[in-house]
């Protein structure tokens, strides 16, 4: 039977036997005996269960351990032990769960835990800061009732990872402070609002934007007279001969600078403005890319490049008609500008699968190596320096073009391949698509 505490519980009953016999031997009355014996037997056992179930229910403490041996003694430790290691259990899961609130209460942004229905669950100190979230008094608060902000609820609503930026006044100065919020799902009812301080980013940034249009601004008048010189000097015919090289060079300069400056103050202007974006803004897309195939034809010398029209003459769009003229005139004039004679481009205005509306200018010229593609649409990154300044080139154009088409929430795409062409594609949403 082993040592496992049963060997003193079936002395136990090898002496309940005994005691009965004795008593039949004595008293002749054989099951009285028996039945005697048995009675205090159980009663022992039930006396010992009594004293197991005090001892349970006071939390099972070690020094209140009821006096007991065999199988009694077995049973006790057993649930010692399994308390001692529910015990550590529990130390180690409330270590662990301190430790990430100490993680989160140490990130530099305002984290705020909600449950599904929105209430509160826990926060950290800088919630107050940003949010205005104090969580001793503010837990299972619905959060939609302490910040009263439209587009905070919009995106708790929505419950998806998108981050939004929205102004909150601040008591001190009555200045507005700029917090970006993101809701992050975390599974099951759970979810984290995610707060931060964009103030400073935004003021660094607005100085930044406020820098180059200034700049840019007081800059073009001096250069619009050094340019205007340089014209009349040009137009003289007294002029030294031997300095006429130089006269030129300086004259296309200034014309360059001066094209570089327009497009700088063109991405202020549309950096520092909200589109100007009514719904009975109707853009004949099909007549701007016919007015620029035209000027565009008339650059072509020789015959060098190919220009073919795809055009869905229906398809038009809402938006701002100076800004398509400039995606559509900027991405054919590239495709001349940067590919080699024999080249041929092709126009594409169409519906796609989704029923948005696509521009595509498609080049069957070298290409653009992969390590190019992702940054042609920062300022003034060229593949080709030389080439580009040779062919009057800003290195500003694609990025213009990523702004207008950021401010009509479209989308554009670059692809190319060395050796057979690129592929300069913008979308426009299927809200954008005029419907007669
Ligand atoms: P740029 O004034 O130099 O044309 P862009 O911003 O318009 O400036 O274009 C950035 C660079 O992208 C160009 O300098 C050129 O190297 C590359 N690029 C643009 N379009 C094409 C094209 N169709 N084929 C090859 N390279 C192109």
């Amino acid at each position: 039977m082993g040592n496992n505490g049963w060997n003193i519980e079936v002395w136990r009953i090898a002496l309940v036997i005994f005691m009965s016999i004795l008593g039949g031997l004595i008293s002749a009355q054989w099951l009285l005996s028996l039945l005697l014996c048995l009675v205090v037997y159980i009663a022992w056992l039930l006396y010992k269960l009594n004293q197991l179930h005090i001892w349970l229910s006071k939390g099972a403490k070690p020094a209140l351990l009821p006096d007991s041996n065999g199988i009694w003694e077995r049973v006790t430790q057993k649930i010692q032990l399994t308390h001692k290691k529910s015990d550590r259990r529990k130390d180690r899961m409330a270590n662990l769960l301190k430790r990430l609130q100490d993680i989160i209460a140490g990130l530099p942004y305002a984290t705020v835990v909600l449950n599904g229905n929105n209430e509160i669950d826990w926060a950290n100190s800088l919630s107050q800061e940003y949010l205005n979230i104090d969580i001793k008094k503010d837990r299972g608060q619905r959060i939609d009732n302490l910040i009263r902000v439209p587009q905070v609820h919009q995106i708790l609503a929505e419950n998806a990872n998108k981050e939004i930026e929205v102004s909150f006044p601040t008591d001190d100065f009555g200045l507005d402070k700029q917090i970006a919020l993101q809701v992050i799902p975390v599974g099951g009812d759970l979810k984290l609002l995610i707060a931060r301080d964009t103030s400073e980013r935004n003021k660094i940034n607005r100085m930044r934007k406020n820098f180059i249009a200034n700049a840019s601004h007081e800059l073009r008048t001096p250069l619009t007279v050094i340019a205007g010189y340089l014209e009349i000097m040009q137009e003289d015919e007294e002029f030294p001969k031997q300095l006429q090289p130089a006269l030129h060079a300086s004259a296309d300069q200034s014309i360059r600078m001066q094209r570089i400056i327009e497009d700088l103050l063109t991405l202020s202007r549309l950096e520092n403005s909200d589109l100007n974006d009514t719904t009975s803004n109707i853009i004949n897309v099909p007549s701007i890319l016919e007015r620029v195939y035209k000027d565009e034809s008339t650059l072509i010398v020789n015959d060098s490049h190919k220009l073919v029209k795809n055009i869905d003459e229906n398809l038009k769009i809402h938006g701002a008609e100076a800004e398509i003229i400039s995606v559509c005139s900027n991405l054919v004039h590239n495709a001349i500008r940067h590919t080699q004679d024999g080249t041929m481009i092709t126009i594409e205005w169409k519906l796609n699968a989704n029923n948005e509306a696509c521009l595509i200018i498609k080049d069957t010229g070298q290409g653009i190596p992969a390590e190019h593609i992702a940054h042609l649409t920062e300022r003034f990154y060229r593949v080709d320096k030389g080439r580009s300044r040779e062919t009057g080139g800003t290195g500003l154009g694609l990025a213009i073009v990523q702004h207008i088409v950021q401010r009509h929430n479209g989308k554009f795409d670059i692809s190319s391949e060395i050796g057979k062409g690129s592929e300069f594609k913008v979308t426009f949403p299927v809200s954008r698509v005029y419907k007669d």
